[in-house]
């Protein structure tokens, strides 16, 4: 670089922020590559970079160091080839419909207990761009085998553990008879993380997730991302480059950073969840409560084969046995650590009304048929300590 003192005011104050690299000097985490494209003194390199050499950046929508070390730490938890991130959950999913469905003219059999943006994506955007989809109780095994040989799908699509009821299904037999059709077995394991599932060893061809729930762990990022084999996610990446729902360097970089301490993180939620789960269980204000850990819950079974015995997640879902709104408002308006808010997996509680929140817009007889009543709350358990979460859902459920 010339010497600063000979270049005009403009052009300092756009070149004394160019990347600096001192040989030899390493830092401990990776840099945030907060820049949209990337240059080569050599002309040559510049060539082989825009030519495809996958190991080169020049323009962050096709890939950027700092994303590409969050898709690496992802890809080695979910024993996946590679994976690609996206801006958010819903971004991941849509770019895995275009891809498996849209492109490949083929139709999506998913689950009906699907989380509510991809109902809509299913249902609305897709059906109109033409693409057939059907969305079925995937815990009916045999109804799934029967739909899926003469639907012939391009994607066998569901949930590991499903929101607000927290079903989960069999991966296995589910993989089974994607395989038996010649279907691709797209998994969203937002729910459980790679550190209670991994869908890949079970037999899915991908794993999906919103990182912006337990991976990035903080309430702090908005983000997708999608794993699997290294040919299906070559074509990922095509799609992404071409729809640009890209994840931001900063953002891969906090996710990244969170996800050093998913393991700890979800060991709690997980034991946290448990005891508020039996704290619950025994409130004269509770109804019924949906946690796959207590032998009444209908996935009880599966999720003991299926996930880490003593790690059944970090969600509690439970009915109030008075569940007029009035009252639901009353709950949320009295609650000081667990916070109401619509989102889940940060290290604060949260808890949310189905009926009020993700499923508002169905009639009360259409959230009846999938099981939801009126008073039903879903929490997401955090780190706190469980006592104060325990006593802070009591004060608010307590009737006066
Ligand atoms: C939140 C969520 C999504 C959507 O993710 P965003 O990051 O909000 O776009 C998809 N699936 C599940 C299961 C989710 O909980």
């Amino acid at each position: 670089m010339p010497d600063p003192s000979s270049l005009g005011f403009s052009t300092r104050a756009v070149r004394g922020f160019e990347a600096d690299t001192r040989p030899g000097l390493r830092s401990t985490v990776e840099p945030i590559y907060q820049s949209s494209s990337f240059y080569y003194e050599d002309p040559e390199h510049l060539d082989a970079a825009l030519g495809g050499d996958p190991s080169a950046y020049t323009y962050s929508r096709y890939g950027n160091p700092t994303v590409a070390a969050w898709e690496r730490t992802l890809a080695a938890l979910e024993g996946a080839e590679a994976a690609i991130a996206f801006g958010s959950g819903m971004a991941a999913i849509q770019a895995v419909f275009i891809l498996l469905a849209v492109e490949a003219d083929r139709p999506v059999l998913a689950s009906r207990e699907v989380y509510g943006a991809t109902h809509g994506l299913l249902t609305g955007i897709l059906r109109a761009a033409g693409v057939r989809t059907e969305l079925i109780d995937f815990t009916d095994l045999e109804e799934v085998r029967r739909i899926a040989r003469t639907l012939r799908p391009g994607v066998i699509y569901w949930e590991a553990m499903s929101n607000p009821l927290l079903t989960v299904v069999d991966p296995v037999a589910l993989a089974e008879i994607a395989r038996e059709v010649g279907a691709l077995a797209v998994v969203d394991a937002t729910f459980v993380t790679p550190y209670l599932q991994r869908p890949l060893d079970l037999g899915a061809d991908l794993v999906v997730h919103s990182a912006t729930k337990y991976l990035a762990g903080h309430g702090d990022v908005t983000g997708g991302i999608v794993a699997g084999r290294a040919d299906l996610m070559t074509e990922l990446r095509r799609v992404a480059r071409l729809t640009g729902g890209i994840l931001a360097p900063f953002e891969a970089w906090l996710t990244a950073r969170g996800v050093q301490t998913l393991a700890l993180r979800m060991e709690r939620h997980c034991a946290n969840a448990a005891e508020v789960a039996a704290a619950l269980r025994a409130h004269p204000a509770v109804e019924r409560i949906y946690y796959p850990g207590l032998p009444d819950h209908p996935s009880h079974a599966i999720a003991r084969r299926y996930l880490p015995a003593g790690c059944l997640g970090g969600l509690v879902s439970f009915d109030l046995r008075d569940g007029a709104p009035v009252r639901i408002r009353q709950v949320l308006r009295r609650l000081e650590v667990v916070r109401p808010a619509a989102t889940l997996g940060d290290t604060g509680s949260r808890v949310l009304s189905p009926p009020m929140a993700s499923h508002r817009f169905l009639t009360p007889e259409d959230r009846a048929a999938i099981g939801i009543g009126e008073g039903l709350l879903r929490v997401s358990v955090g780190i706190e300590d469980a006592a104060d979460i325990i006593a802070d859902l009591e004060q608010a459920i307590g009737i006066e």
